[in-house]
C-alpha cells in the first residue's frame, strides 16, 4: 500500500527557560499506510500529543520531515497549508474543551465547510450537516442545540462530525475516548471503525492504553519520553513484545490466554517518567528498566529490525 503519512526523524523541542529545552518529540519515524490505522501508545507525558500536533502543523517542527500523501508539508507556511488542512483533521481528547459552548451544533460542523469555501449558502450547509449528523449517530433535531446541552459521548460525536465533514484522508485521533464513560467508549470507537471501512480514510490513533490500540490499529508504535522505542503490526506487539517498556505496559492488561500469561514477564513499569527537560543519557528508559546493563546509561540504542517488520530500540537486541 501507498503511505498516506511518512514521519521521518521528527523532532519538536520547546524552550524551557533561557538555556533548556523540553525534548517533547525526538527523532520519531514511522509510516502510516493508506486506509489503515497506526496506534501511537505511551503513558501520559511521553510526547504523543506533541507529536500529533506537530504532524498536523499546529506546532512547527524543530527538525525532521512530514510527508502527507507524497507531499512534503514540513515547512509550508500557514497560507500554503490551508488547502492541505482539508485532507488532515484532528479529533481531540476532551469534547468539553474542544467545542465552543456558545455555538450550535450546526454552526460547529459548518465552520470548516465555510472556512474551506465548500459551501455557499444555508441550503448547502444543511446538505452536508444533516447527513453527517446521522452518520455519527445524531439526528437533524440536534442541529439547533448547543454543545453544552449534550453528554460527553454526544459531544464527541459532534467533534467527530466536524472532523469528518470535509472528507479528510487522514484523521488524528488524540485519545478520543479517554474522557468518556467506559460504557460509551466502544460505541465511539466502533463509529470511527465503521466510518473507516466505508470511506477508506487513515487514522493516527493515540492512546495510553494498549488494549484499545489493539482493537483499532493495524500497526503500533510505542513511545517513551519523546522517542519511539518499538514499532510493528498490532497483533505482533501482543504476541511478541520486545522492548522492556512495552512488556511493562502489557503486564497491566489482563490476559485471557493462560499460556501467554505464564510466559510473560510481569515487569510492570515501576517509577515515574523522568523530566523531558533532562532526559536520561543513553537509553532514556534505563532509570526504570529491570534489564538495564552498563552500556544502557552510556549509549543510545538505535532502532533496528529485530524480526521481520518489527523494530525495537534496545541494547538487548544488539
Ligand atoms: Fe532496558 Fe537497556 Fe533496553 Fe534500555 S537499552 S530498554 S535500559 S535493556
Ligand atoms: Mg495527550
Amino acid at each position: 500500500e501507498q503511505p498516506i503519512l511518512q514521519v521521518e526523524h521528527l523532532t519538536k523541542h520547546f524552550p524551557a527557560g533561557k538555556r533548556s529545552v523540553v525534548h517533547a518529540v525526538d527523532d520519531v519515524s514511522f509510516t502510516l499506510r493508506k486506509g489503515r490505522t497506526f496506534g501511537l501508545v505511551g503513558e501520559s507525558g511521553c510526547g504523543k500529543s506533541s507529536c500529533a500536533r506537530t504532524i498536523i502543523r499546529i506546532y512547527d517542527p524543530t527538525s525532521g520531515k512530514i510527508i502527507l500523501d507524497g507531499q512534503d508539508i514540513t515547512t509550508l507556511s500557514a497560507r500554503q497549508l490551508q488547502p492541505i488542512r482539508r485532507k488532515m483533521q484532528m479529533i481531540f481528547q476532551d469534547p468539553y474543551a474542544s467545542l465552543n459552548a456558545r455555538m450550535t451544533v450546526r454552526d460547529i460542523i459548518a465552520e470548516p465547510l465555510i472556512a474551506h469555501h465548500v459551501v455557499k449558502n444555508k441550503k448547502e450547509i444543511d446538505d452536508y450537516v444533516y447527513p453527517m449528523l446521522e452518520r455519527v449517530g445524531l439526528t437533524r433535531e440536534h442541529a439547533g442545540r448547543y454543545a453544552h446541552e449534550f453528554s460527553g459521548g454526544q459531544r464527541q460525536r459532534v467533534g467527530i462530525a466536524r472532523a469528518l465533514v470535509l472528507k479528510p484522508e487522514l484523521v488524528i485521533c488524540d485519545e478520543p475516548i479517554s474522557a468518556l464513560d467506559v460504557s460509551i467508549q466502544a460505541q465511539v470507537v466502533n463509529l470511527l471503525r465503521d466510518y473507516q471501512q466505508e470511506e477508506g480514510l487513515s487514522y493516527l490513533f493515540i492512546a495510553h492504553d494498549l488494549s484499545m490500540v489493539r482493537y483499532v490499529s493495524d500497526d503500533v508504535g510505542v513511545m517513551y519520553l519523546g522517542q519511539l522505542v518499538e514499532t510493528c503490526e498490532a497483533e505482533e506487539i501482543y504476541k511478541n513484545p520486545l522492548h522492556p517498556y512495552t512488556k511493562g505496559l502489557l503486564s497491566c492488561i489482563p490476559v485471557a490466554d493462560p499460556k501467554v500469561a505464564r510466559t510473560r514477564e510481569n515487569t510492570g513499569v515501576a517509577g515515574d517518567l523522568p523530566s523531558p527537560v533532562h532526559p536520561p543519557k543513553g537509553c532514556r528508559f534505563h532509570t526504570r528498566c529491570p534489564y538495564a546493563k552498563p552500556i544502557c546509561s552510556e549509549q543510545v540504542p538505535e532502532m533496528k529490525e529485530a524480526a521481520p517488520g518489527h523494530c525495537v530500540a534496545c541494547h538487548l537486541y544488539d
